[in-house]
């Protein structure tokens, strides 16, 4: 018996910023909204093939509120990366070592996500009792590459 694996994958990947700081509608925090490219691609064995479709989002860095358009001439305040390669804010995780489940089959709620404000070295938390997935799914959506976790 073969089997195959074949499907869609999504990649994402932060392409640039929206603008100068602007409050968001969620948080109500004022940081440069993240433009991440959400890219469709048909997979043969993991391998990917060709992309199907895409869009992009502009996110805030904070809370992760988006808002969806279908092509970059939509983001009227759009800087490419390449022109302003600097965030001005900084995502970690903290993995509460004291607070880790005895059991095998439980599941790890003691991390969360921190935002460190670049300018002034502030923290915000983002998020508490959270998974390792959940840390994943926010570097994915946020097109961040690397979520650095730190062990407390
Ligand atoms: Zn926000």
């Amino acid at each position: 018996m073969i089997v195959v694996f074949w499907g869609t994958h999504v990649f994402t990947r932060l392409v640039g910023f929206s603008g100068d700081r602007s409050i968001c509608s969620n948080c109500e925090l004022g940081y440069k909204k993240r433009v991440i490219k959400e890219s469709h691609w048909v997979h043969f064995e993991y391998i990917p093939l060709f992309p199907i479709k895409s869009k992009y989002h502009i996110v805030c860095p904070v809370c992760g509120n988006r808002r969806t358009v279908e092509i970059i001439d939509m983001v009227y305040d759009f800087v490419p990366l390449k022109y302003d390669p600097h965030p001005d804010i900084e995502i970690y995780a903290k993995h509460i070592l004291a607070k880790k489940p005895d059991g095998w089959f439980e599941t790890d709620y003691s991390y969360e996500l921190c935002a460190r404000d670049l300018r002034t070295d502030n923290v915000i938390c983002v998020g508490t009792n959270c998974t390792k997935k959940n840390v994943k799914n926010f570097k994915k959506n946020l097109g961040y590459k690397k979520i650095e976790i730190i062990e407390v």
